[in-house]
């Protein structure tokens, strides 16, 4: 039997548990998070091509381990959800969420409001427990803080939506309308259309 060797892209799923681990001992280190959305864009300019969603997404990495051949279905999602408007649906809550996240934040460093320091799930659920903070770094500006809670509550909130699909459909169901996919579309379409 012909053994596949394992390459260190096997083992992305691991940076996906670190981000959301690494927010119980400072919520600062939710920073990371603007790679996952800048870091698709860099490589697409570079290379033309999806470069980070074709082998380089942590998300897309844990999907793949933990429902490889184990989801419910085993079937992809139905056609409303991947082949529909579901993909616009999703991209305009992501914009207003990025809206809503860089307006408070704006807010909250002219001292007009208090930071929010709680995890949300789709903007509106407040998560009834706290995150305990094993590691102290410092004070940080409020509005550090609450752009962190911010980014750490959308970071969550897409990755359950991924894995409650992974989980029923194939696991990269989330993939067809992810926001990054979506926008990496329209670049790519406007680029061909432009040669
Ligand atoms: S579409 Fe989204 S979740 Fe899927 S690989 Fe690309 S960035 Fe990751």
């Amino acid at each position: 039997m012909v053994q596949k060797r394992r390459s260190w892209k096997n083992y992305l799923y691991v940076v996906t548990i670190l981000f959301f681990t690494l927010g119980f001992f400072n919520i600062i280190f939710a920073w990371l998070g603007f790679a996952c959305l800048t870091l698709p864009f860099i490589l697409l300019a570079k290379n033309k091509r999806k470069t980070w969603c074709q082998g380089y997404c942590p998300r897309a990495s844990l999907f793949g381990v933990l429902f490889h051949n184990r989801s419910l279905t085993g079937k992809g999602g139905p056609n409303w959800l991947v082949r529909g408007k579901a993909k616009w649906f999703v991209l305009i809550y992501f914009l207003f969420n990025l809206f809503v996240l860089t307006m408070s934040t704006l807010m909250v460093f002219m001292g007009r409001r208090e930071p929010v320091e709680s995890i949300r799930f789709l903007i509106a659920f407040t998560l009834p427990w706290d995150m305990p903070q094993f590691l102290n770094l410092g004070i940080f500006p409020d509005w550090t803080m609450h752009l962190s809670f911010r980014m750490y509550s959308m970071m969550f909130t897409t990755t359950v939506l991924g894995l409650l699909l992974a989980w029923i459909f194939k696991p990269r169901t989330w993939c067809t309308v992810c926001p990054v996919n979506t926008v990496s579309n329209l670049i790519l379409d406007k680029t061909r259309n432009e040669v």
